[in-house]
């Protein structure tokens, strides 16, 4: 009865928009080949900056940077961010440092103190 999944307009279709280029892009699924609508406005941030220089409204990376190595990685999201760089300092050695959008940079290193994850 209640077999209405298929609505052909998205309510979800995300939005993005950029101040520094007065312009605003709408999000629809058929271009995201990616899966969930998350990740179009991840690709879409990444590729606006790759091209801009800049990212679009509400977006900020998240930045993690490895004291050793040349690169670091980009992130929009925190818990990729941690992630990344918790498995770079694991495998590495490495102390990664991350730069959060707002607040301090924290530094993780592989003997961090707070262990505790196995799900
Ligand atoms: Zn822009
Ligand atoms: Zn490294």
């Amino acid at each position: 009865m209640t077999d209405d999944a298929r609505s052909d307009d998205d309510p979800a279709a995300p939005t993005v928009s950029c101040e520094r280029c007065d312009r605003e892009w709408k999000l629809d699924r058929d271009r995201d080949d990616l899966g969930p609508g998350s990740h179009a406005i991840e690709q879409f941030a990444l590729d606006h900056e790759r091209h801009t220089g800049h990212y679009p409204d509400d977006v900020t990376p998240w930045l993690a940077s490895c004291d050793r190595c040349p690169d670091g990685e980009r992130f929009l999201s925190e818990r990729p961010a941690r992630r990344w760089a918790r498995t770079h300092a694991r495998h590495t050695r490495h102390a990664v440092r991350l730069d959060p959008p707002t607040g301090d940079v924290e530094v993780v290193s592989a003997e961090g103190p707070s262990e505790r994850s196995p799900p």
